[in-house]
């Protein structure tokens, strides 16, 4: 049966990072809705027009849209054997269409680590934060660095900074996510989906505290 598996945490806390790792173990397709709005705004498609307006500036692109755009990445054959999602659910009402969604196809979620950090560390971790435009890999300048500095280690693409990753729209990213995305730490606890790993320890560490719980989970 597929696998779906919804990472929660504040921006910063490494959802992109482990789930670089652990859909590979896993083997999940990784969406990634900040990704996927990135790739959009590459290629000037009228939905990263429209999203760039709202990720200017910190603020989420609306459930419709997005919800939309979540839909048909599932729908698609490499999420036959399911899939670690990043950065989707975001509202409640994301998270309710996404419930439906996998409902109609007889799926549920199977587990949502909550990848926990204080909030102290974000700005430091998202403005040493270097992304690679092509694989999406994420780099750390001090706490993961690429081989050879501004490259990425996996293909050789030249690294950037996100302009959201600026100080000011970070604290906002922050504030956003207090208020629309932490109600869904009580929803998916209700739900007896929630299981908390500690986001401070080093990369490795987090990923084999995910990886233990997940697998603990099915047993
Ligand atoms: P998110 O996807 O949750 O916004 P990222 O995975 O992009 O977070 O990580 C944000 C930044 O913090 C990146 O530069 C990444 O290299 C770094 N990072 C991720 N996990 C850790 C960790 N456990 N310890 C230190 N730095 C980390
Ligand atoms: P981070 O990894 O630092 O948390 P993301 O790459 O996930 O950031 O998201 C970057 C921006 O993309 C968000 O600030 C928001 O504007 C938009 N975005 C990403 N995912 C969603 C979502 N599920 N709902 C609405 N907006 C989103």
């Amino acid at each position: 049966m597929a696998k779906f598996i919804v990472l929660l945490g504040l921006p910063g806390a490494g959802k992109g990072t482990q789930a670089h790792i652990i859909s590979k173990t896993l083997n999940l397709a990784h969406i990634s809705s900040g990704d996927i709005f990135r790739e959009n705004l590459k290629n000037q498609t009228e939905l990263g027009k429209l999203a760039q307006t709202y990720m200017d500036r910190g603020a989420l692109v609306p459930d419709d849209v997005t919800i939309a755009m979540i839909q048909d990445r599932l729908s698609r054959p490499y999420c036959n054997n399911g899939a670690l999602l990043d950065g989707f659910p975001r509202t409640p009402t994301q998270a309710k269409a996404l419930d439906e969604m996998l409902s109609k196809t007889n799926q549920k979620i199977d587990c949502v680590p909550y990848i926990n950090v204080p909030a102290e560390v974000l700005i430091e971790r998202l403005s040493g934060r270097w992304s690679c435009p092509t694989c999406g890999f994420v780099y750390h300048e001090k706490f993961n660095p690429p081989i050879k500095p501004g490259i990425c280690d996996k293909d050789q693409g030249e690294l950037y900074q996100r302009a959201d990753d600026k100080v000011e729209t970070v604290k906002k990213r922050i504030d956003v996510y207090w208020e629309q995305t932490s109600p869904l730490i009580e929803y998916y606890q209700q739900n007896n989906l929630l299981l908390e790993i500690d986001g401070t320890q080093a990369i490795e560490n987090v990923s084999n505290q995910l990886l233990d719980s997940i697998q603990r989970r099915n047993s």
